[in-house]
């Protein structure tokens, strides 16, 4: 088995890059390439004013710009280690103001249908580390960290009548793609009853993951090791896709479980996604905006 230990990455640092400006990015990965040990850094780029499209740089931006604003943008560069120079603090102004930082951050710019707009900066997908509680490891001990995979599908188990079967199978994403593809590395975690609700089912490996996002120790081939690890995605096609996203079935008028997009409106190809996209910490919040009408 194929284990590769992550690196932590924190929400609040910003890096300054080695590059012809001097650059400033945000840290969303760490990667290896293949077999290779050379480890290589995701940036998502942020922009000083300078840098602005053209049509951005109003005088508005450049007053804001003195007072230490930086724009977040959608691009992302993968660089060496060895480029990144120094530490920055910068506060994304969606969230808890930091309690000191040298830069802000209050929209996001990005390209769409032939133009470059913005949009604020909380219309973003966060980033794990950002509403995910770190739980402390014991130090000393190496740390071996799961990324789950569970994959979701119908089947209907009859050849006449159709009395659909859900199959609920877990994979280890750590494993190479080569070794993902593997039918002894698919694990079948259970079946979902015709008619039965996929939550249920769920319920306990759920459970089972919460343990495992805690952590524990284990010994493995006579080393004392730290296990953890979480569900990393849900694969599944798209009405079961939705049902775990929590959205209405793919027909009805809001039924798209990446976007807002209304069903009358699916032949728009300039719909902007980015814009009016279902964010998690937006659907977490309207999620508990119906649950409080209900009672
Ligand atoms: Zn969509």
């Amino acid at each position: 088995m194929m284990l590769f230990t992550f690196l932590v990455i924190s929400s609040r640092i910003v890096i300054k890059i080695q590059m012809k400006h001097g650059m400033h990015g945000r840290i969303v990965s760490i990667l290896r390439v293949d077999d290779t040990q050379d480890t290589c850094i995701k940036i998502e780029r942020i922009f000083e004013f300078g840098l602005l499209p053209l049509v951005l740089k109003s005088k508005h931006r450049k007053a804001a710009s003195n007072d230490g604003c930086l724009w977040m943008t959608d691009d992302t560069i993968i660089i060496n280690p060895i480029n990144i120079l120094s530490k920055v603090d910068i506060w994304l102004s969606d969230i808890n103001e930091l309690s000191n930082y040298q830069y802000f951050i209050n929209e996001i710019v990005y390209y769409i249908n032939g133009r470059w707009i913005t949009r604020p900066i909380d219309l973003r997908h966060q980033h794990p580390v950002e509403y995910i509680t770190i739980q402390n490891s014991p130090p000393n001990l190496p740390i071996y960290k799961f990324f789950l995979d569970i994959y979701i599908d119908k089947f209907g188990p009859f050849r006449n009548a159709y009395h659909a079967i859900g199959g609920i199978y877990l994979q280890i994403s750590n494993m190479k793609q080569v070794l993902r593809q593997k039918f002894k590395n698919h694990f079948l975690y259970g079946f979902i009853p015709y008619s039965a609700a996929s939550d249920e089912v769920l319920q306990p490996i759920i459970k089972d993951i919460q343990e495992l996002e805690k952590g524990y120790e284990l010994e493995i081939n006579n080393q004392r090791v730290w296990v953890s690890g979480g569900l990393g995605v849900i694969t599944s096609d798209l009405p079961e896709g939705n049902k775990q996203a929590g959205v209405k079935n793919h027909n009805a008028n809001y039924g798209c479980c990446n976007c807002m997009i209304h069903h009358n409106d699916l032949h728009d190809i300039f719909f902007n996604i980015a814009k009016h996209g279902r964010y998690h910490h937006k659907t977490m919040l309207q999620i508990a905006d119906v649950k409080n009408a209900q009672t």
